[in-house]
């Protein structure tokens, strides 16, 4: 198979060099400048059309320009958009008693925030609050944002914590082992091991905290850290630590709700009620509206103590919330947990097809409509190939699907409506930029904006 590329007109390449002039970010090689979004279609300054199957940043449920939420955009721009974070309006509070409707136990009091990173740092704040102590013990390959507080509970590798030494909060510790059964921490095998990882995380917990334990803090699944979904004990056995210990249980759903998973919070898949939940990105339409749920025992507790609760300019703003809770509204209403249950099946077995085919692809991970191929050097080493998993992500993009991958790990994160002839054209897609990748195209890669990239 020949080389393919993708060729930029002048006007595209023209704004391409003039982002990386004068705008700071990470880009994905080939750099592409999109204009538009309809559904699950990126469209780019020339007009070509991508699969987006990182649903913007995890962000876009019903995808691009859905109709409904287009018209909540706009009557909501003309009737009220800001306003101070000392008075409330009618849709933050009718988004947070829907959020409340929807989560079980006595989870029904709303900290809003702007961005995941801030929505775990509230979450912290309160569990210092009522607990009275101050270590926050955190899963190592876990993901929970990048303001410092949280970028200290981060251990998802690369370079993002490299000279930021003591500016992260020093009252914590990373020291649960990831229940990773792919690459056991404790080398062993589920189920025989009994979850042993935990067991030897516990002890780590002994001996590397000030047992001023204040919260645990988990993704459900930890996914950027590799798509590590745990088995069914790990997180209710997590929550039992966690008691034992006097501390909450904090558990991040940025990356899963709303119905990504198959429910509509991931953590639904575990028999288990975290004391706090974070949501972010999914929940937020796009529109940077995320927050912290927590009981009205732990909200009465910590309010007047440690800034609970936590305002900043924008919270709760109206015209988010609106966006967000018509958002909610309809993936409530058609039923996409489970529409994301039945398609993230038929990927999952497409998926499958190529694992059993392809030496490369090295493992199949994930639940619902947010599934990760873990891309290695061999089948019998297991050893991750971030060089192969780049080139497979380069040349989906020249298929026209946009992917995210972070190190060996390539996710396809698709909005719920993609319909299932979709998810058929997309596998296809995939495994043509498989075979590209495998016979060693590109043959120039950049790897220190991308692959890299953590
Ligand atoms: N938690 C998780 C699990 C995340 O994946 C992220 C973002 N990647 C965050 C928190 C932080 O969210 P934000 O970028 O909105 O601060």
């Amino acid at each position: 198979m020949d080389e393919k590329t993708l060729r930029l007109s002048n006007t595209h390449a023209d704004l391409v060099d003039r982002d990386r002039k004068h705008v700071l970010g990470w880009r994905y090689s080939p750099s592409i400048v999109f204009r538009a979004g309809k559904g699950v279609t990126l469209i780019d300054v020339d007009g070509n059309e991508y699969y987006d199957l990182t649903s913007g940043m995890m962000c876009l449920a019903l995808g691009h320009g859905h109709p409904e939420l287009v018209e909540t955009i706009k009557e909501q721009a003309e009737l009220f958009v800001h306003e101070s974070s000392w008075y409330s309006n009618p849709w933050l509070i009718e988004f947070a008693e829907l959020l409340a409707s929807t989560l079980p136990g006595n989870l029904s009091v709303v900290n809003f925030t702007v961005t995941g990173s801030e929505a775990n740092e509230v979450a912290m704040r309160m569990a210092l609050g009522v607990t009275g102590a101050y270590d926050m013990v955190s899963v190592v390959r876990g993901l929970h944002g990048g303001s410092l507080a949280v970028e200290s509970l981060t251990t998802v590798g690369g370079a993002r914590r490299r000279h930021l030494g003591p500016l992260m909060i020093p009252s914590r510790a990373n020291a649960i082992f990831p229940p990773f059964c792919y690459r056991c921490p404790v080398n062993l095998e589920y189920p025989q091991c009994d979850v042993a990882c935990l067991r030897s995380s516990e002890e780590l917990m002994e001996y590397v905290t000030s047992k001023n334990v204040a919260a645990i803090i988990t993704e459900t699944m930890l996914v950027a850290g590799g798509m590590i979904v745990p088995p069914p004990e790990w997180l209710p056995r997590l929550k039992r630590v966690a008691e034992d210990w006097g501390a909450l249980l904090i558990v991040d759903e940025a990356q899963l709700a709303p119905g990504r998973t198959g429910k509509l919070w991931g953590f639904e898949h575990y028999d288990v009620v975290p004391d706090i939940v974070t949501f972010a990105k999914g929940m937020s339409a796009g529109f940077s509206i995320c927050g912290a749920v927590t009981t009205p025992e732990i909200a009465e507790h910590a309010k007047g103590t440690v800034g609970i609760p936590w305002a900043g300019t924008y919270s709760g703003d109206p015209l988010p919330a609106a966006v967000a809770k018509k958002q909610l509204e309809i993936v409530l209403r058609d039923n996409l947990a489970q529409q994301a249950e039945r398609l993230g099946e038929f990927l999952r077995n497409r998926l499958e097809e190529l694992h059993k085919k392809y030496e490369v692809i090295g493992d199949v991970r994930g639940k619902g409509l947010y599934q990760m191929l873990d891309v290695v050097k061999s089948r019998e080493s297991r050893a991750p190939d971030p060089v192969m998993a780049e080139r497979i992500r380069h040349n989906a993009l020249v298929e026209g699907l946009v992917l995210i991958c972070v190190k060996n790990y390539l996710r396809i994160c698709p909005p719920l409506i993609i319909t299932q002839g979709d998810l058929d054209e997309v596998v296809g897609r995939l495994e043509l930029a498989i075979q590209r990748a495998i016979e060693g195209h590109p043959e120039q890669l950049e790897l220190t904006e991308s692959g890299s990239l953590a």
